[in-house]
């Protein structure tokens, strides 16, 4: 039986400010799927991102279920990590879009189910816009599906330019998201 991410992660077990290991910067990334056995999935990829170099899991929220936006196919399962990391923004992507590739993620057309798609939404306080990286993640503050289990785990989560992620939770409210028991 895979570990869900909080157990993974011990949610509610913040570490001391001072624990060894805590070098690197404050990312969150957004987990989703919506093919296969998802739940699994998100389990597995929470034991990946967890075993990259420079990089400690520091806590893993909750699973949800949330019906596709911007996508296609059955309901989402979904959920965020906190990470302490040391690989550059460039770097911490081509790991996500690896470990998208090694779970099989095919996008033979815009919007399709997905096995594992995996967003980079915050790293620290960065902004950046590229051909391959915009950060913070540029639907981050609309999405409830990943601004539950983000405010889950980091009530007081900033948005380098929008503020207190919270706020944009309200207006998001709406949406179908479900935290799964
Ligand atoms: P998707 O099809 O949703 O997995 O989108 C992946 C594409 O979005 C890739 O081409 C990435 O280079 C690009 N991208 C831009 N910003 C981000 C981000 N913050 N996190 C993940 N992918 C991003």
């Amino acid at each position: 039986m895979p570990l869900r991410p909080q157990e993974a992660a011990g949610v509610g077990q913040s570490p001391p400010a001072d624990a060894p290991g805590q070098a690197g910067e404050r990312v969150f990334v957004g987990l989703g799927a919506n093919l296969g056995d998802a739940s699994a999935t998100l389990a597995d990829a929470v034991a990946a991102l967890a075993a990259l170099p420079g990089t400690q899991l520091v806590r893993g929220s909750s699973l949800y279920r949330s019906a596709p936006v911007d996508a296609f196919g059955p309901d989402f399962v979904n959920s965020v990590v906190e990470l302490r990391t040391s690989l550059s923004p460039a770097e911490l992507l081509a790991a996500l879009q690896a470990l998208e590739q090694a779970h099989g993620r095919q996008r033979p057309y815009r919007h399709a189910p997905r096995t594992l798609d995996l967003d980079l939404l915050l790293f620290g306080q960065r902004e950046c816009i590229t051909d391959a990286l915009t950060l913070p993640h540029p639907r981050l503050h609309e999405r409830a599906f990943v601004l539950q289990p983000l405010l889950e785990i980091a009530p007081e989560a900033r948005h380098p330019r929008l503020g207190a992620l919270a706020p944009c939770a309200a207006a998001a409210a709406a949406q179908a998201v479900v935290r799964l028991p």
